[in-house]
């Protein structure tokens, strides 16, 4: 299918109009309740309306740490596709693509062809989406580097192709930025001189007219906000400052130590009616920013990119655990030697991916009581040193070593090298498209109620993310395939499409 392609759903459940696809959903799930020693497993049926805005509109996305690794490879990721450039390597001539991009790489079964054979569609051709070559980019940096000096600085992009992007690139320079050197780590100081200054509540409010000056001069319909800055240390969450919107509020304009810069662009950022999504690790999405998320039918997703060694993780250990495997210790080190690793290398900010890297087996090892008695987890270590030689080409070593039958043992050994950035990018493109798709997809259980948004906290993106948000008292999947399933099942149901494992009760308020 090329990029014109379309596709029309037949069927009695969709309706199309100018402006929405309407799906009548018939949601299944199992409802299990134990009777003293038996399990009682009472299949349900469930109706859904379906509604999904067709326009798409001008889109753009502001990327907090736009002058980092990741922010200027995106940059440079989106206009070498938009141009189609080439370049030359050693290896010579190569194109532009969006490789791990799921939305764009990727295709979804649709159903089979008149001879029985499976049919497949790009992601991106499901339902209307935007596409990566319209997007609308800016951001904000500590660093005064403009994208072409931080494109050179990062050491990803080949240096042909950084050539004939340089110009364009020279010209975007990330709005100054709201440096806090209590949450990231004091070997950061050196580039941190594009600040805004100021108390935090009149940084916030820079933060909204920095959105506002964007959306105006581009005359856009809706702005993502996206996290991709240096991982701050968690902040220490306090009743009475984090707890609800009400005193965030309060503790935002009496300038509260605790709370951490990262919060405030979320909060910014939902006042100004724009999702957020946080790709590194730390606890921005604290409860009151969720309640003020709730508040202004605004979503926010996150924490932390979910690229590479978590993403084998969470396949690896669901592939064990399901295959009745006891994986028993996991020993995970990385060596990497970009700013990140730098960052990395202080303990309090390393804290912060360690608690991040640490959960993502927890549900599938709680799925196999066979396996494991109630709180048994395996040991697993994260290990992550700084090596500078070793630039953005990041090294994970993992060792997972299982019991297998009559307490024999089973080591697996994985070694991975690749950019850090090129796996992260993809994922950046995709959580921003995604994220926007779902501000125009709502639900209603019939006609006599309103429309309505999935919940706040858009769990729907866990796939891209290490430790998924949920919404308060929802289950935290991890396993990659489970995650999959219900990401491409709420793209089929939205087309009035047969789908599983999309987990409504959590994500429909
Ligand atoms: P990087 O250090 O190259 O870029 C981060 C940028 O953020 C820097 O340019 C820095 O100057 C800027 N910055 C720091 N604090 C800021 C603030 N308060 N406001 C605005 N800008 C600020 O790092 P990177 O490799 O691009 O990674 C970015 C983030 O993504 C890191 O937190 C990393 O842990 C996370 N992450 C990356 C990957 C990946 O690359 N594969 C995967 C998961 C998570």
């Amino acid at each position: 299918m090329d990029k014109s392609s379309s596709l029309v759903v037949v069927s009695p459940n969709t309706k199309y109009t100018d402006e929405f696809i309407y799906s009548d959903y018939d949601y299944e799930e199992t409802l299990v309740t134990k009777n003293g020693s038996e399990l009682v497993a009472k299949p349900y049926r469930k109706s859904l309306s379906i509604r999904t805005g067709r326009k798409v509109g001008k889109v753009g996305v502001m990327l907090v740490g736009w002058g980092g690794n990741n922010g200027s490879t995106f940059t440079a990721g989106v206009l070498a596709n938009r141009h189609q450039l080439s370049w030359n390597t050693k290896n010579g001539k190569v194109d532009s693509n969006w490789y791990g991009s799921i939305t764009q790489s990727s295709t979804v079964r649709l159903g089979i062809d008149e001879q029985g054979q499976d049919v497949y569609v790009p992601m991106s051709q499901l339902l209307p989406m935007v596409d990566p070559d319209d997007l609308e980019i800016d951001g904000w940096d500590i660093s005064p580097l403009n994208l072409a000096e931080s494109m050179a600085r990062a050491k990803v992009i080949d240096y042909d192709l950084q050539q004939k992007l340089k110009k364009e690139m020279a010209a975007m320079k990330p709005r100054p930025a709201i440096y806090d050197p209590d949450f990231i780590a004091a070997n950061q100081a050196d580039r941190a001189t594009n600040l805004i200054r100021g108390t935090k509540y009149e940084q916030y409010l820079q933060i909204r007219a920095d959105i506002k000056n964007f959306r105006d001069k581009k005359k856009l319909d809706k702005v993502i906000v996206l996290w991709t800055a240096n991982t701050e240390r968690f902040c220490v969450v306090r009743d009475g400052v984090h707890d609800t919107a009400e005193n965030l509020e309060r503790a935002l304009r009496n300038n509260e130590p605790e709370i951490s810069p990262s919060t405030i662009f979320a909060l910014a950022s939902i006042d100004e009616g724009c999702c957020y999504i946080n790709g590194s690790p730390q606890n921005t999405l604290v409860a009151g920013v969720v309640e003020r998320a709730e508040k202004n039918g605004v979503y926010v997703a996150g924490d932390d990119f979910k690229s590479g060694q978590t993403k084998l993780k969470s396949v690896l250990v669901d592939f064990l655990v399901s295959a009745g495997l006891k994986p028993v210790s996991i020993v995970s080190y990385n060596h990497l030697g970009n700013n990140d690793g730098k960052n990395l290398s202080a303990p309090q900010q390393f804290r912060s991916k360690e608690i991040t890297k640490s959960n993502v087996v927890d549900d599938m090892v709680e799925s196999n009581s066979i396996l494991y008695k109630p709180g048994e987890k395996p040991d697993h270590v994260v290990v992550i040193k700084y090596v500078p030689y070793v630039g953005d080409s990041k090294r994970a070593m993992d060792e997972y070593t299982s019991e297998i039958m009559l307490h024999g043992t089973n080591t697996l050994v994985i070694h991975n090298t690749c950019e850090d950035s090129l796996l992260a990018v993809p994922l950046i493109l995709d959580l921003v498209l995604l994220a926007e798709l779902f501000t125009r997809v709502s639900f209603r259980p019939d006609e006599n109620h309103e429309w309505r948004g999935l919940h706040a906290v858009l769990s729907a993106l866990s796939y891209l993310l290490k430790a998924p948000a949920v919404p308060p008292g929802a289950p935290v999947v991890n396993a990659l395939f489970k995650q999959r399933a219900a990401l491409d099942g709420l793209l089929r149901a939205a087309l009035g499409l047969r789908a599983h494992g999309l987990q409504l009760e959590h994500r429909v308020p």
